[in-house]
């Protein structure tokens, strides 16, 4: 597999997995706004540690070289995830740039920011009871210093993504054309097509 490839395995499509009890962290069908539990100075200094570099690009190669090997990281990558964010797997993580707010717990699965629908209290069209997962990014954001990170252009989301790592896609070097300034070109799809035949 090369940069740019997507892995031909995945873990499964989250569907079914979860917490009993826990709805709001559930990989449910139907996403409900969630707020994460890490504050979000600390989750932007573990993203530093994880940041792509030689070693994390090699452990990615070592992953994919084994389907089982792949299942199990990424396995434990969705339960880890989804107990901090309510993560969906969707593989094309966006959530250094959204204030660690998982824009896939919104009901719509906006990218780019909340719709029309949020109640002037800030909470979610759809969940009344639940604070816009736009509005949290945005306070999250804000609070360190990161507002420019909303100004941002998330690309639409491939949906062939969906149950992948997005640990080894970002450390693989799949995730550099995710989001582009809003003025800036229009990100590369193409690029992300899996080889023939892979998938
Ligand atoms: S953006 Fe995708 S990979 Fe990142 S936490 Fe949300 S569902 Fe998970």
């Amino acid at each position: 597999m090369t940069v740019g490839q997507r892995p031909a395995v995945t873990a499964d499509r989250g569907g079914t997995a979860g917490h009993p009890g826990r709805r709001a962290r559930n990989i449910a069908a139907r996403p409900r706004p969630v707020r994460p539990r890490l504050p979000a100075w600390l989750l932007y200094r573990i993203q530093r540690g994880l940041a792509p570099n030689a070693f994390y690009r090699r452990l990615a190669e070592w992953l994919e070289r084994s389907p089982a090997r792949y299942r199990i990281f990424a396995a434990t990558e969705k339960a880890v995830k989804n107990e901090i964010f309510g993560c969906r797997m969707c593989g094309q993580c966006t959530l250094p740039v959204t204030g660690y707010a998982c824009p896939m717990t919104c009901p719509k699965q906006l990218r780019n920011g909340p719709c029309g629908g949020v109640g002037s209290d800030g909470s979610c069209e759809v969940y009344p009871d639940l604070r816009c997962v736009w509005l949290v990014a945005c306070e999250r954001a804000e609070g360190r210093g990161r507002i420019a990170d909303l100004h941002l252009l998330q690309r639409p989301i491939d949906h062939r993504g969906w149950g992948q790592s997005s640990w080894v896609n970002y450390w693989a070097g799949r995730d550099e054309d995710l989001w582009t300034a809003g003025d800036g070109p229009a990100p590369a799809i193409a690029r992300r097509a899996p080889a023939a035949g892979r998938r």
